[in-house]
């Protein structure tokens, strides 16, 4: 069977990107969504085991101790980490897993997934990424600072990525990704087996 792709998205807070991957998702709902462990406390709304693992530090450690995680990382002064499990029963099931992960850990799953589709979510600005950010009111103006700092840095490593998705309007970032995810599913390499099938005489997805 054919594996499921690993959908790896990135950008800075403000620029969407959980809207985008909310909407992606809803709009597919055969792709899977990677839920994240974290130390940092749940905002309004976030549900445990929904939004995130919400762990406290001692338990977030096991798990890096226990191989538990496929990567980790410290952002803004708390853990984040992705649960190895899921991703490979997933792949291996044949469903696509999107991870919404930050630019240290994208990297890193990129050395152990180089066959990943690794999309960036950009601002189409810096102004309009500090004004959505303000805007927010979900965290302290001391947070929003220290993001919007850490936001230039990390828009650097877009160029690491293999998409970039404007995020002018939601709707556009939206049809961007799916596009991307649809293009890279028709990917020669990633269809090798479908050839195959046909080229022996079966259809695409039965059997040879
Ligand atoms: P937030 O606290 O706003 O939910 O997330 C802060 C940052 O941590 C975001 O850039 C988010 O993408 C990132 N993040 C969330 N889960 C993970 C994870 O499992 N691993 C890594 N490396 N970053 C994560």
């Amino acid at each position: 069977m054919r594996r499921g792709c690993l959908i790896v998205v990135s950008g800075p807070s403000g620029a969407g990107k959980g809207t985008v991957c909310g909407e992606f998702l809803r709009s597919c709902p055969e792709v899977a969504y990677s839920i994240s462990a974290t130390t940092r406390a749940p905002r309004e709304g976030e549900q445990d085991g929904v939004n995130y693992y919400f762990l406290d530090r001692a338990a977030f450690e096991r798990m890096i101790a226990d191989g538990e995680l496929l990567e980790w990382a410290e952002v803004y002064g708390n853990y984040y980490g992705t649960p190895l499990k899921k991703i490979e029963e997933k792949l291996e099931a044949g469903t696509d897993i999107l991870l919404e992960i930050d630019t240290q850990g994208a990297m890193n799953v990129k050395k152990k997934f180089p066959q990943g589709i690794y999309a960036f979510i950009l601002p189409p600005s810096m102004a309009e990424l500090e004004k959505r950010l303000r805007g927010r009111g979900t965290d302290a103006a001391e947070v929003v600072a220290r993001r919007l700092e850490a936001a230039a840095g990390e828009i650097a490593v877009a160029k690491e990525y293999g998409y970039i998705v404007v995020n002018d309007k939601v709707e556009n970032a939206v049809q961007t990704l799916s596009s991307i995810v649809a293009a890279e599913h028709a990917r020669t390499d990633r269809n090798l087996e479908t050839i195959e099938a046909i080229i022996n005489g079966a259809g695409a997805g039965e059997e040879a």
